[in-house]
């Protein structure tokens, strides 16, 4: 039965995260031009990269255009200034390379990108350890990419992360996601619960390139609506020694002594030993 959980599918040669060379290729060219486009300050600049403003970030932003990592970067920047004591908030080009700082048990507060041009917000503050609150303003969903950003910030010992996707007012276009996730991240910081946020459409964007100009962001023009529905609660499986989830693109294998899935990229050999050990203690 357990075989049918899993489907096994032929893979390319794996690198020590489980990508194929082209994956990864394609990862770190786009992270070298991401890191083009800004100015490096400091020796943290691959963590925190700082960028200066352009007039296309104008006509982005303040245009009905999908806001880049750059402009999320830009404002996770800002509040981490404004707010150092609150984690996370880091380049949201880490997560998808797997280089996302472990939280655990640290309260945090970060943007995601699904990998499906999509913006959201995530947090574990007033979460018990292996919970998480997730602020989408169109889906309750949760793509691949999101369910391994997650893992990867929490780097869960259980088997399982519950996600509670909160009831937001949804947005009314197909384009301000990222609006919408930054305003959300804003709110968390002020400690204000964003699922009583109705943001004003129209003034959202010119509110966001002035808050950019000034190097300060505020809260954002919004009215005050009471909480919408119930979250909708979601689970992500955790597997492995990487403490992922089961990913598309990967084969498993169970370990026929503890009945444990793991990655078949992983090659996990402290697991092996594990067993040994075990077994030698017990002659
Ligand atoms: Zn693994
Ligand atoms: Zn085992």
């Amino acid at each position: 039965m357990k075989q049918n959980v899993f489907k096994k599918v032929k893979h390319s040669k794996k690198t020590k995260n489980n990508e194929t060379a082209s994956q990864v290729n394609a990862k770190v060219s786009s992270e070298v031009e991401f890191l083009k486009s800004g100015k490096c300050s400091h020796n943290d600049s691959i963590k925190r990269p700082t960028f200066k403003l352009e007039k296309e970030d104008e006509a982005i932003i303040t245009g009905n255009h999908m806001l880049t990592d750059k402009h999320i970067t830009i404002a996770q920047n800002l509040l981490k200034k404004q707010f150092p004591h609150i984690n996370g908030l880091m380049s949201t080009t880490l997560g998808p390379i797997g280089q996302f700082e472990v939280m655990q048990n640290k309260k945090f507060i970060q943007i995601l990108h699904t990998g499906q041009t999509h913006w959201i917000c995530i947090t574990n503050i007033d979460c018990p350890n292996g919970t998480i609150k997730v602020y989408d303003s169109l889906y309750k969903s949760l793509t691949p990419l999101t369910k391994k950003q997650i893992a990867d910030i929490l780097y869960c010992e259980n088997d399982k992360i519950d996600v509670f996707i909160q009831p937001v007012v949804p947005q009314t276009n197909a384009v301000d996601c990222g609006v919408y996730a930054i305003a959300y991240a804003m709110s968390l910081c002020l400690g204000v619960d964003p699922c009583h946020l109705k943001l004003n459409r129209r003034n959202i964007r010119q509110h966001l390139w002035q808050c950019f100009l000034a190097e300060k962001l505020l809260p954002f023009p919004s009215s005050r609506c009471s909480i919408p529905g119930h979250p909708t609660k979601l689970q992500i499986r955790i597997f492995c020694s990487c403490r992922r989830p089961y990913e598309a693109n990967q084969a498993m294998a169970e370990c026929s002594r503890c009945s444990r899935w793991f990655h078949q990229g992983c090659g996990d050999i402290l697991h092996t030993v594990k067993h040994f050990l075990q077994t030698n203690r017990k002659r």
